[in-house]
């Protein structure tokens, strides 16, 4: 038998088709030709892992046990969520709290960097920023003006509306940190 002949017996009994005799041929020819032994070894392989694969098929009703343990499951804390949208609030106000520190000092900043030739890369990006942050907080105080000026008010100096804004957000940072206090008070005076 030549190894083509061997490779189209291989391939029947992939499928499940061969024959005694032919299994008898196909078996003395991997015996001597190691090249379709390693093939036959192959296909084996994958033959066995297919049955395995069959064998390991989930009993009946197993989806249904599976999707009832989910719904079972207690519902996930919402208590957690809250934690995490307040220790977002807590970054996010600190950003913007050394953002408009940053924005209020940045010619200092910029200045003092011109000083040190290794922030000489870093400038050629701050720079154009600079200016364009320029541009947008000029564009902000004058709508802020305008609208002070519509409300009546008087208040040339803006500098305090960072102020105003990060003080608002670490209001309300402290307000969901005691209603978090509050809650969890509660929880464990329930438990008791
Ligand atoms: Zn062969």
């Amino acid at each position: 038998m030549d190894c083509e002949k061997a490779g189209s017996l291989m391939m029947k009994y992939m499928d499940m088709i061969l024959t005694d005799a032919e299994a008898l041929s196909l078996n003395r020819h991997i015996k001597t030709c190691d090249q379709c032994k390693v093939d036959f070894l192959v296909y084996d392989s994958i033959m066995n892992s297919f049955s395995e694969m069959s064998l390991v098929e989930a009993p009946e009703g197993f989806e249904d046990r599976v999707m009832e343990t989910i719904a079972q499951l207690p519902e996930p804390r919402t208590k957690a969520a809250g934690r995490q949208i307040s220790g977002l609030l807590g970054v996010f106000s600190v950003l913007i709290g050394l953002g408009f520190i940053l924005i209020l000092n940045k010619d200092a900043i910029i200045g003092w960097m011109h000083m040190y030739p290794q922030f000489e890369p870093l400038l050629s990006i701050i720079v154009p920023a600079s200016t364009a942050i320029d541009n947008i907080s000029l564009q902000v105080s004058t709508a802020i003006s305008e609208f002070s000026l519509s409300m009546q008010q008087i208040g040339p100096d803006l500098t305090f509306v960072p102020l105003l804004l990060f003080g608002i957000l670490a209001g309300v940072q402290f307000f969901m940190y005691r209603k978090e206090r509050v809650v969890a008070k509660k929880s464990i005076s329930h438990d008791l």
